[in-house]
């Protein structure tokens, strides 16, 4: 299996050439796109109308699957966390988030993170590899066969496992996929990416997509955030902000900076203070998120006071600041609870 080619790595475009140079008529690539993503088949024999010729020749030479689903867990909030093998042996997760008029599904963009941010399990247990766009592609198709008939997946955020901006080249390809009408039609206002803010990647996406930007701030000076970041240090806050104000946003559209309350760590009055005035001038709305704790980490959530005291003090300085409700904790699917290990 492994010397076949995966055509969920193929941007559409992509798709065609290959077919083309396979000596095959091109509308042979866009009868193929439908039925993988559209219809959402693993199998050429399901191919009712594509002919039985081309169908040998696809099984001799390509497939469709990516990751392999090895099972699915449910909490009790109803947040699904899947488990994927892929091909090397490696573990990915993704999770279904059901909310009230939303279905999101946060999807992995490397086995693993380099980046080793303190708060993170994954970032904790060090950098496997990369995913293809295959993979991360095949993670949306896999998760709408876990759906039931009514359930449609309604926004994606790259939001799981890895940094995706450190995988820019293959998380771009799969965006190409993911908001083509010929893939899986997503409108780039349904996708969220969340950086820890790699400058010049983060200026590159904002030039490819319109798609919407959170970024991992969780901190207000320097030194705290170096402290919980170390890629604070190669690109500290003033860089971090500076290009976030040069971003070229799609009307109406906000940045998200995500803010990780740690207890005693930048929780303080003090802290969401400085917050508000750093963020000034920026289209920024802020996203809270009380650490999830999981076994062997040092730092703690604060109290629901405290929270609660801290996005006070935002909105009194009109800023819109929500805390995001911890999903999934019972599965260890919330964020920065994810894992490769089995
Ligand atoms: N690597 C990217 C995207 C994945 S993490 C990033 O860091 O932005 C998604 C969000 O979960 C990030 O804001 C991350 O800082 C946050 N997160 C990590 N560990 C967490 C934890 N233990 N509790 C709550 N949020 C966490
Ligand atoms: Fe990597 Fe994001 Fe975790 Fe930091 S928070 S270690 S960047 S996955």
């Amino acid at each position: 299996m492994n010397d076949l080619v995966p055509l969920k790595d193929f941007t559409p475009a992509d798709l065609e050439l290959w077919i083309q140079e396979a000596g095959q008529p091109a509308y042979r690539a866009r009868q193929l796109l439908k039925w993988i993503y559209a219809q959402n088949v693993e199998d050429f024999q399901e191919m009712t109308d594509v002919s039985k010729d081309f169908r040998g020749w696809l099984e001799q030479h390509a497939r469709i699957p990516s990751v392999m689903r090895e099972k699915v867990l449910t909490d009790k909030d109803g947040t699904r966390k899947l488990l994927f093998r892929l091909l090397d042996g490696e573990r990915i997760e993704s999770v279904l988030i059901d909310e009230e008029r939303r279905l999101t599904l946060c999807v992995s963009s490397q086995v693993g993170c380099a980046l080793g941010c303190r708060f993170c399990l994954t970032g904790e247990q060090g950098y496997r590899r990369n995913l293809s766009a295959g993979e991360i592609v095949d993670q949306i198709c896999a998760a709408r066969r876990e759906l039931g008939p009514e359930e449609r997946i309604t926004n994606l955020v790259f939001m799981g496992m890895g940094e995706p901006l450190a995988n820019l080249q293959q998380v771009a390809k799969a965006l190409e996929i993911i908001t083509s009408d010929h893939g899986l039609n997503f409108s780039t206002r349904k996708v969220t990416l969340s950086t820890v803010g790699l400058v010049p990647e983060m200026l590159e996406l904002s030039r490819l997509f319109p798609i919407k930007l959170a970024v991992s701030l969780h901190a207000a000076d320097n030194e705290t955030r170096s402290r919980i970041m170390p890629i604070n240090r190669r690109y500290p806050l003033e860089e971090l902000l500076e290009a976030c104000r040069q971003l070229e946003l799609p009307r109406r559209q906000r940045i998200t900076f995500e803010y990780l309350l740690l207890a005693g760590v930048n929780d303080s009055s003090a802290d969401a203070r400085k917050l508000a005035k750093l963020l000034k001038g920026l289209r920024a709305k802020i996203n809270l998120i009380p650490f999830n704790e999981y076994p062997g980490s040092p730092f703690k959530r604060p109290s629901p006071n405290r929270i609660e005291d801290f996005q006070k003090i935002l909105q009194e300085k009109h800023y819109t600041a929500t805390v995001r409700q911890s999903r999934g904790a019972g599965i260890m699917a919330a964020c920065g609870q994810l894992t490769h290990s089995p």
